[in-house]
């Protein structure tokens, strides 16, 4: 029987209750398709903070990299938001990133039938859009050097620098590349080639990497035209690999035209280590009260089926699942509309459980 370890960080707020609704699921899924999987817990955020003063403690980073892949929920809250920033809950989430050196970001977008109404575009321009945008996590102008603000003829000057060595840009167009062969074959290159130096380098090392991969249909967008692209034609894309600072806006935006937040997954990868999270954080306005939508998690678990695990059929079936009590008009509040039924983290989650083992047969 294959097994896999499992870190689970359940973090603050709604990340205990959407995980733990998570675990049920996963634990189902090793039940039908003869895996096993094993949870171990660690601490992160501000939970990790009370207990040991550090938002990452050493042990969790520990059992992150002796792990198979780590499963979190969120983190912060307004109970530290008056801490410095170097102490703060989301410091645990930024330094996990970077300690994993996890340097791609995959933000899938794909429109659910059952609430084509709540996307802020029409039906018939939404319908059948599914598609998944690869941001370069790790460099970019986020961290190019030099940084700072500084004086120039007695006035001050910002300065900000957009950097990518030849390596940053290939393992993470390697990967959008490997993602698109496993879906519909397409890939969307999005630069700035136009007006900047270090987007023409991009350019050049997508298209040295595209003889690796034949099979796949290559697009060069610029920037501003993909962004108008994504609000036209949404379902044309299949999978969007670019830079950190493109890809950090147009991830949110290919979000929101599919509709709610608590229906977004999300998975952060590198060559040795995997992290899944939902989009969202930690919601402190409605936790403990048993209505937080857990399916972004339960949805980050079947990416982790899919890219960790190599487990497509489960993970098709897991989204099927999902999309099936859709259908049926089970909705959490979030994402409840007139003439549905309305359930809370637990029942929603019983509802997928229950498809599962239907749907499996
Ligand atoms: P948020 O995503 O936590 O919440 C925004 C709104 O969406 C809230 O009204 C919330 O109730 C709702 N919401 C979010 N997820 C939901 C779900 N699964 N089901 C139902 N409703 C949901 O963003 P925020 O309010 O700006 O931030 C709250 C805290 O989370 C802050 O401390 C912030 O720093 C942190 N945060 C963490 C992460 C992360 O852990 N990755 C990401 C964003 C924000």
């Amino acid at each position: 029987m294959k097994k896999f370890k499992i870190a689970v960080l359940k973090g603050d707020g709604i990340g205990p209750e959407i995980v733990d609704a998570t675990l049920r699921v996963l634990e189902k899924v090793a039940e039908l398709y003869g895996v096993e999987f094993s949870f171990q817990e660690g601490l992160i955020g501000g939970i990790a903070i009370d207990k040991t003063g550090d938002p990452l403690p050493d042990e969790t980073l520990e059992l992150c990299k002796s792990s198979d892949a780590v499963l979190l929920g969120a983190v912060g809250g307004p109970k530290w938001d008056d801490l410095p920033t170097h102490k703060r809950p989301e410091k645990g989430l930024l330094r996990i990133r970077k300690e994993l050196d996890l340097f791609a970001n995959l933000r899938p977008a794909k429109v659910w039938e059952p609430l084509i109404d709540s996307s802020p575009l029409k039906p018939e321009v939404v319908k059948g859009t599914d598609m998944l945008v690869v941001r370069e996590l790790t460099g970019d102008v986020y961290y190019g050097e030099p940084r700072g603000i500084f004086e120039e003829n007695g006035k001050r000057v910002g300065v900000n620098t957009m950097k990518y060595s030849e390596d940053e840009i290939r393992r993470v167009v390697r990967k959008a590349f490997e993602i698109a062969r496993k879906r519909r074959k397409k890939l969307t290159s999005v630069d700035k080639s136009n007006v900047l130096e270090v987007s023409g380098l991009w350019k050049e090392i997508v298209e040295e990497e595209k003889k690796n991969f034949p099979d796949v249909e290559l697009e060069h967008l610029y920037v501003d035209n993909c962004a108008m692209q994504i609000v036209r034609r949404p379902s044309t894309f299949d999978v969007i690999v670019t830079g950190n600072i493109f890809g950090d806006i147009l991830s949110d935006e290919a979000g929101v035209v599919v509709g709610s937040l608590g229906m977004l997954p999300s998975a952060s990868v590198g060559e040795k280590y995997a992290l899944y999270e939902p989009v969202h954080g930690s919601a402190p306005d409605i936790a403990g009260k048993g209505i937080a939508n857990p399916i972004a998690t339960i949805l980050s678990a079947s990416m982790m089926l899919k890219y960790s695990f190599s487990m497509d059929d489960a993970a098709d079936l897991l989204e099927r699942a999902v999309e099936e009590v859709l259908r049926k008009g089970y909705r959490t509040p979030d994402i409840y509309s007139e003439g549905c039924k309305k359930v809370g983290t637990k029942e929603m989650t019983d509802k997928i459980i229950e498809t599962l083992e239907e749907l499996k047969g």
